[in-house]
């Protein structure tokens, strides 16, 4: 054990450049970078950190999250790989991955062994152990729709732990990872029960529209999102962005309403308890911010949520872009614009 603590120690990267590791691509760097492959070098790692009371921030493929300036700390990476059927019968399968896998791979390979339910998801960026954090959704599907629980180390203790999905308190893009029980868990694995048989969803609208007269087998919706995204949204490769910045903010009914009489073409989603979820993109196109480009970052003007990084070095740069347009959207709408990646880092 104490030969393998030197060898993870020995793979401790101090000063180390993050440029690589965020999808926006600005310069950040961390106090101390390790990637982990296994529960061993894990756990370990936690216990360095514990002994040199080091603040622990946790990373996996970096499409949600914006590293600014210097994170003082550790940053571990969780790149824990492989996955085990755990039972199965002629109309379920129920298996559990580990938190360092693609999640793009994984539904591609879901498909190639014909579970189905995740092609809606196709095409997010990201790692499984993400997915449970903002309850990664798209098209209609949602990570809940799928997740029966998730494995995790508490960091407070290094307890392993099983979550149940249902004390998750996955909601539209949140979960207990990002609210109440922020930065207290490192997810390892994530359990999922699948569909033996094809079970297509296509009821999103933009989805049904591309699908008429054609087969809605789960390849072709997977095809067909995959093509949509790409229409909709610049590739993080070529143009650095973490997708949508904002979330789509929840309001009453009674505040719907009002805006709905000064905005008839308001676009709005109904949600339970008398709230009313308004599409974001809509209120930054009729605010105008469609294009808008300043200090290197540009406002995508296909779709307005995304923010991409032409040539801004820093970070603050973003985040100053962001925080003009919540004013402008607060100012004429009233509603407060929350941001969707993590933030870490002292810029
Ligand atoms: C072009 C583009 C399109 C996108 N489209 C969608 C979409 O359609 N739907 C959608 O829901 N999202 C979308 N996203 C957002 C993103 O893909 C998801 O949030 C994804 O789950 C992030 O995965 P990641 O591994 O990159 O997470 P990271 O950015 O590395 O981390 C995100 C957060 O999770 C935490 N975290 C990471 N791994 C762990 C772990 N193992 N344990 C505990 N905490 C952890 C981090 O600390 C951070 O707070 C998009 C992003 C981009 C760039």
């Amino acid at each position: 054990m104490f030969l393998k603590q030197l060898v993870m120690q020995a793979q401790i990267k101090h000063n180390y450049s993050l440029r690589q590791h965020h999808f926006m691509r600005t310069h950040a760097q961390a106090d101390y970078f390790i990637r982990v492959d296994n529960m061993v070098d894990l756990v370990a790692a936690l216990k360095y950190a514990r002994r040199k009371k080091l603040a622990v921030y946790l990373l996996g493929a970096g499409s949600n999250t914006l590293l600014c300036g210097t994170i003082h700390g550790i940053v571990i990476q969780i790149a824990l790989c492989g996955y085990q059927v755990t039972h199965s019968n002629g109309r379920w399968v129920w298996v559990t991955v580990q938190a360092g896998e693609n999640w793009h791979q994984w539904v591609d390979l879901c498909l190639a062994h014909g579970w189905y339910g995740l092609e809606n998801m196709a095409g997010i960026p990201g790692s499984i152990g993400a997915a449970p954090i903002q309850n990664i959704g798209a098209y209609g599907s949602e990570l809940s729709d799928f997740c029966t629980s998730v494995q995790a180390i508490q960091l407070s203790n290094g307890h392993v732990v099983n979550i149940k999905a249902s004390e998750c308190e996955f909601s539209y893009r949140n979960s207990i990872f990002k609210s109440s029980h922020r930065h207290q868990y490192i997810i390892t694995a994530i359990s999922l029960r699948l569909h033996r048989l094809p079970h297509p969803q296509y009821h999103y609208p933009a989805l049904r529209k591309a699908l008429l007269h054609r087969p809605r087998h789960p390849r072709i919706i997977r095809n067909t999102v995959l093509r949509i995204r790409r229409s909709k949204l610049p590739h993080p490769q070529l143009e650095p962005n973490l997708g949508s910045f904002f979330h789509n903010p929840i309001i009453s009914t009674v505040q719907y309403k009002q805006l709905r009489s000064r905005y008839p073409n308001i676009v709005a989603w109904p949600q339970a308890d008398h709230f009313v979820k308004i599409s974001a993109a809509w209120l930054l196109d009729q605010d105008g911010w469609k294009g808008y480009s300043h200090n290197g970052i540009q406002i995508n003007a296909r779709q307005p949520l995304v923010l991409i990084n032409h040539y801004a070095e820093h970070s603050s740069a973003i985040l100053h872009c962001a925080e003009q347009i919540r004013r402008s959207i607060l100012e004429r709408f009233n509603i407060h614009l929350s941001i969707e990646p993590a933030c870490y880092g002292d810029a």
